[in-house]
């Protein structure tokens, strides 16, 4: 690994949240908010609070919105160098509401937005140049802009001895369209790390899930892949190695009050953890601690911690059965 920061590329948004449980905002209600958010702001601010060098690539507007993701990103150590403020387009939103039954609404505001503008800048090219590991969201292979930054960053970064990590993070659908499965594959093949959540492993190998678990770890590992970070929610998660190796924790007993960006968090933990030289049982119990404080709080990246914070969090809470 290279000393360069984790990089990231993507949305940055502001999170509006209903206080109340029901479906969808066709009437007036109680909103709370705005919290910063977008899936790569809460990884590399978990990364950034970790303790981890990290960086972003994206955009946002001239406004309180944006101000408000830069100020935190900042205040969490992750180098916004190669955001770009854009002067004529708000901010990206997204208002969410929770179903009774756990399911979520949602009212997007996104590459319509200010976080539509993210492009190979000055600041971007100089950041890629420098960094030392790449975090790909796979929700953005679909997103032609993005998609090109990503292809053009990631061998760079592989061809000078950096490393990659991939969030799958697509549904089964989407990976099954040609162009996609595509940009999937090529990516995979760059990766060093992939942290899939339950049967995104199957969706990253391109298997089916009757195939079994040893089967789509084989293939990832045939393509090249050196570790996989399995997330299972509120059973844990399992870091599983090329050679062999595997480590299973369980996860954290808490009582979650909002489940948006666990995954993120554990992410950014994780690949924070790695790259400061952790084992992976060590690096494991800090993500699924970042996964599961995160939960415990209101607000996409509000329950983010710092390593103090999470060292308190895993002497303090007993792990679920
Ligand atoms: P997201 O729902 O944000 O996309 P994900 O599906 O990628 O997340 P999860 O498996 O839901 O990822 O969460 C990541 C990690 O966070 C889990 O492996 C676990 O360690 C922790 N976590 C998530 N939810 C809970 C919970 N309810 N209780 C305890 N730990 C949790
Ligand atoms: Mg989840």
């Amino acid at each position: 690994d290279t000393l360069g920061p984790t990089v990231t590329i993507g949305e940055i948004l502001v999170e509006i949240v209903a206080t109340t449980p029901g479906n969808g905002f066709a009437e007036p209600q109680p909103l709370y908010g705005p919290y910063p958010s977008g899936a790569p702001a809460i990884f590399i601010d978990q990364c950034g609070r970790m303790g981890g060098a990290a960086a972003m690539i994206g955009a946002v507007g001239a406004d309180d919105f944006g101000r408000l993701n830069l100020d935190r990103l900042r205040r969490d150590g992750v180098d916004v160098s190669a955001v770009a403020v854009v002067p004529d387009l708000p901010t990206g939103s997204a208002f969410v509401r929770y179903r009774a039954d756990g399911g979520r609404d949602f009212v997007f505001n996104m590459w319509t937005s200010a976080a539509g503008r993210i492009g190979w800048t000055p600041e971007a090219e100089a950041l890629i140049a420098r960094a030392g590991h790449l975090h790909v969201m796979g929700t953005l292979l679909g997103h032609r802009q993005v998609w090109e930054m990503i292809a053009r960053a990631a061998p760079a970064l592989k061809a000078r001895g950096g490393t990659v990590s991939l969030d799958p993070n697509l549904r089964p659908e989407l990976a099954s369209d040609g162009d996609l499965r595509a940009r999937l594959d090529r990516i995979v093949a760059l990766s060093d790390l992939i942290l899939p959540s339950g049967e995104e492993l199957y969706i990253a190998a391109g298997l089916d899930p009757a195939i079994g678990e040893s089967a789509a770890l084989h293939r990832l590992f045939n393509a090249g892949v050196r570790e996989i970070a399995l997330k299972r929610g509120a059973a844990g998660s399992s870091a599983l190695l090329a050679d062999g190796t595997r480590h299973d924790a369980a996860a954290f007993a808490v009582t979650e009050t909002d489940p948006t960006g666990a995954g993120d968090c554990f992410g950014g933990a994780y690949v924070a953890c790695r790259r400061l030289g952790m084992a992976p049982a060590m690096a494991l119990t800090y993500a699924n601690a970042a996964g599961a404080r995160n939960v415990t709080v209101r607000g996409p990246m509000e329950g983010a911690g710092t390593r103090d914070e999470l060292d308190r969090f895993i002497a303090e809470t007993g792990r679920r059965a």
